[in-house]
């Protein structure tokens, strides 16, 4: 274990380094920022009357999250987003269709709404506990790992995930 000369200071336990440690929640802030974007992008589009796909560099602007790769890497544990998002369409379609076709929707839609209802029940008590962890947890940047402070060994980022629902 690193000793440190300050009792505040939170230091990697790989490489004993304070300046390369940083807090994971404060990266994820700092790397998730939204604004507005604008360039060129490649577009695809459909001709209609030479019924061909092509690619095409066309410009954008709008807004965005933009997330840098290490943020996406430590980004805080959640639950996925809820299966009714696409409700509105399913439900036109359906009945533009055929209307077995929409009762095959409707099936569809309770189906993963049970299912998402069990999962939430299953796994947001574990999300919290995670989520707590999270809060606490250091990232090295020269080690490209995360630590809980006083705490070894360092953990790997692509464990950071295996780690958080692990009891410690
Ligand atoms: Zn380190």
């Amino acid at each position: 274990m690193c000793a440190s000369k300050f009792v505040n200071d939170v230091l990697c336990p790989n490489c004993c380094h304070v300046d390369t440690v940083q807090k994971v929640s404060a990266i994820v802030a700092a790397g998730t920022s939204e604004g507005v974007i604008g360039g060129r992008t490649l577009s695809s589009n459909y001709n209609i009357s030479e019924s061909e796909w092509s690619l095409g560099v066309g410009s954008f602007a709008g807004s965005s999250v933009n997330t840098t790769n290490l943020a996406k890497k430590l980004a805080a544990p959640e639950l996925p987003p809820s299966p009714q998002a696409n409700e509105m369409g399913c439900l036109a379609y359906g009945w533009l269709i055929f209307p077995p076709v929409f009762l095959f929707f409707l099936y569809l839609q309770e189906r993963d709404r049970t299912k998402y209802r069990q999962l939430v029940q299953e796994w947001e008590p574990r999300i919290k506990t995670a989520k707590e962890k999270w809060n606490c947890l250091y990232y090295c940047h020269k080690c490209d790992g995360v630590f809980l402070p006083g705490q070894v060994p360092l953990v790997s980022i692509d464990r950071m995930g295996d780690f958080l629902y692990i009891d410690t």
